[in-house]
């Protein structure tokens, strides 16, 4: 009976240790069993071919693949981290990184000054812009064609900032702005006909009308969208982490590896017909 206390004891000592040792590894920048730090990276995987779930056993992180997935991957390997992925709405990202439920969020973000005031952001590795989806039947081309319409964005976006600054400073009045947790739900509104528009990053759109070529097309209005830059985005506080990162993607890009990642999903996932 005795040796029973005593192993009970034991046991519960290693369980309570366990559980020490998981709370002080649970916070941003921490250790795994290895002696690796682990980073947990925040994106909304619906955003093809930034980050998807692949196919069964195709994941590059977990069951996330993509342009940022792929890109991360290479960073950590060179960093000498574990990175693991937090799927979640792109709206509650920053929130996220500020709560440090997640350490960095790689998910085709914008670098905007306004978001800048509660993230870090990378330096800039790739350049897009907006792009409408339309159905092919329809008789839009510009933004002010959409006047009295249906739009569909996604939910805190730049399209939907884009969408809903038009609005308020009365350069067109939209029947509705349907706002979307995922970009892919709004698309097919679109193609059902309950949607007349979607307002979505260029290479997602390009993607869109790969998957609907018969249905839908897509138009780029330069007097309504600016370009844009994508960035990883960090918590104010992690100066260091953030200047790690910058000086592997710095090498990265002047060896073209984001170009090449870009060639390589959008071939893969067939996005360039
Ligand atoms: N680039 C857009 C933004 O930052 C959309 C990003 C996304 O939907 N993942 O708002």
């Amino acid at each position: 009976m005795k040796k029973f206390i005593l192993l009970a004891v034991l046991a519960l000592a290693l369980l309570s240790f366990a559980a020490c040792n998981n709370d002080t590894e649970s916070g941003a920048d921490s250790g795994t069993d290895s002696g690796r730090r682990t980073l947990v990276m925040g994106t909304s995987a619906g955003f093809l071919p930034f980050e998807f779930i692949a196919d069964e056993g195709q994941g590059v992180i977990g069951q996330y693949a993509g342009i940022d997935v792929s890109l991360v991957y290479r960073i950590a390997q060179e960093l000498d981290v574990d990175v693991v992925i937090q799927n979640q709405e792109f709206v509650g990202l920053i929130a996220a990184l500020q709560s440090r439920e997640i350490d960095f969020i790689a998910a085709g973000m914008t670098i905007r000054p306004d978001r800048a005031e509660n993230v870090n952001f990378s330096i800039p590795y790739f350049t897009t812009g907006q792009f409408v989806v339309v159905r092919q039947d329809s008789n839009f081309h510009s933004v002010a064609d959409l006047e009295n319409m249906i739009v569909g964005v996604q939910f805190g976006t730049t399209a939907d900032i884009a969408i809903t600054d038009g609005q308020d400073d009365g350069v067109v009045t939209f029947q509705e702005i349907a706002r979307h947790n995922q970009p892919v739900t709004a698309v097919l509104d679109l193609v059902s006909g309950s949607v007349d528009a979607v307002v979505v990053d260029a290479p997602v759109a390009r993607g869109f009308v790969a998957q609907h070529p018969d249905t839908l097309r897509f138009f780029y209005d330069h007097t309504f969208f600016g370009p844009e830059q994508f960035g990883l985005a960090f918590h104010l506080d992690d100066l260091e982490l953030l200047a790690e990162f910058n000086a592997v993607l710095e090498r990265l890009l002047a060896e073209g590896f984001v170009d090449y990642l870009y060639e390589y999903y959008t071939d893969k996932l067939g996005l360039n017909e």
